[in-house]
């Protein structure tokens, strides 16, 4: 039997299994190794750390099939040269073809202090143990989040809708969620505004000690920081020595393998695409890697180019009743975009949910 190993069951990871799994050739095995137990809907990790959801509502079995076999372990290292990969207590793995969709971490910026002072959403048991010091606080503890994009925002906002917590967002622009247009950017702040939402423009987070956040050099107390201040790729992939860009992602070929190895994928955030990184981005981009190897197993040959990556756009969370968006260019706030939100969200469970049957 061959084998395809699959490292990391997140967004592009399960969705190029589920892909695969109804055009899998007899003589193939699927590896997918995770070191959870369950696809995890990391969009609402903000949620998981405000405590106004359950980890158990964002977790999904993997798919059950008969040449898929799941092994919970911690990939170590991907030897290249040898078609291995190495989990930590646990034999390693050999591998005909290889996906590689590890996700991403924080990044530091090589900020003094901030690994290790603070706290994280970028994981699922990062994202529990943030709310676990959270719910210890009293009423009016103070609370920094160090980055005002997408995740620094929604956890600001969960937090303010379904707390007593005095919150302050730090980001380093002139603006909250700098990518959107100026009306969500407004709305946003009036909605900060009017929780009590401290927002710092254009700091510049110089140092972080326990509990101590420096601003330009300055030094404010808290009870709690948590950083949402920038992704990079995961650690296994950033000591991966292949061609990356100037994110560490790394470079891929119009097939989305490495450039000098047509049989090593790459996918969602640790890869170098067009768009910047996101759950829409991982599954789109899986589709075509699907869609590459089903090719290959029936024998076609592939298009000269794949299409390109269609994204319908980005919504946000202000707490449970409002947010706001960006749908074909069109700038959404209030309700409508959070019920969107919403109806997405259910959808994609429910249809993940059905695969795994
Ligand atoms: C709070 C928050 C809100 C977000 N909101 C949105 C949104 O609204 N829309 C959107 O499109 N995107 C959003 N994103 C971004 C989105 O979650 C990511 O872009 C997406 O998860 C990337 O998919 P992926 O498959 O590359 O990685 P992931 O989904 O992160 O999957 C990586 C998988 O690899 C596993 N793994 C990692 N390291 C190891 C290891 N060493 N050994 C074994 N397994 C390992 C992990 O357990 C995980 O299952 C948000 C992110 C956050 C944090």
């Amino acid at each position: 039997m061959k084998k395809l190993v699959i490292l990391g069951g997140g967004y592009g990871g399960m969705r190029v299994l589920s892909s695969i799994i109804p055009h899998l050739p007899y003589d193939l095995m699927v590896i997918l190794i995770d070191k959870v137990p369950f696809h995890f809907l990391k969009t609402e990790y903000y949620a998981i750390a405000a405590g106004t959801v359950h980890d158990k509502s964002l977790q999904i079995p993997f798919p059950n099939h008969p040449q898929v076999s799941l092994i919970q372990a911690e990939v170590e290292k991907i030897d290249l040269h040898n078609n291995k990969v190495w989990l930590t207590g646990k034999n390693p793995i050999e591998y005909d073809d290889l996906i590689i969709g590890l996700g991403c971490e924080d990044n530091y910026h090589q900020v003094e202090g901030a690994e290790k002072y603070t706290h994280s959403i970028q994981t699922i048991s990062k994202s529990k143990r943030t709310h676990k010091q959270l719910r210890h606080l009293p009423e009016g503890a103070k609370i920094a989040i160090i980055g005002g994009g997408l995740s620094g925002v929604e956890l600001a906002a969960e937090l303010a809708e379904s707390s007593k917590l005095q919150i302050s967002l730090f980001d380093r622009g002139d603006a909250i969620l700098s990518s959107y247009p100026k009306k969500v950017r407004n709305y946003v702040e009036r909605w900060f505004k009017d929780k009590k939402v401290i927002v710092i423009k254009n700091s510049v987070i110089t140092r972080i000690e326990e509990d101590i956040v420096y601003n330009h050099g300055s030094p404010i107390p808290f009870d709690c920081i948590v950083w949402t201040a920038g992704i990079q790729p995961n650690k296994i992939v950033r000591t991966l020595d292949v061609e990356k860009d100037k994110k560490g992602r790394i470079t891929l070929s119009k097939y989305h393998h490495l450039p000098n190895n047509d049989r090593v994928f790459v996918v969602g955030d640790c890869a170098s695409l067009k768009h910047p990184p996101s759950a829409q981005l991982a599954e789109g981009q899986a589709e075509q890697i699907a869609f590459v190897l089903t090719s290959r197993w029936k024998g076609k040959v592939l298009p000269d180019h794949l299409p390109p990556i269609k994204l319908k756009g980005v919504l946000g969370s202000l707490g449970k009743k409002v947010g706001f968006g960006l749908i074909a260019k069109t700038a959404l706030t209030g309700r409508i975009p959070r019920l969107i939100k919403h109806g997405v969200l259910w959808k994609d469970k429910n249809k993940k949910n059905k695969i795994t049957d």
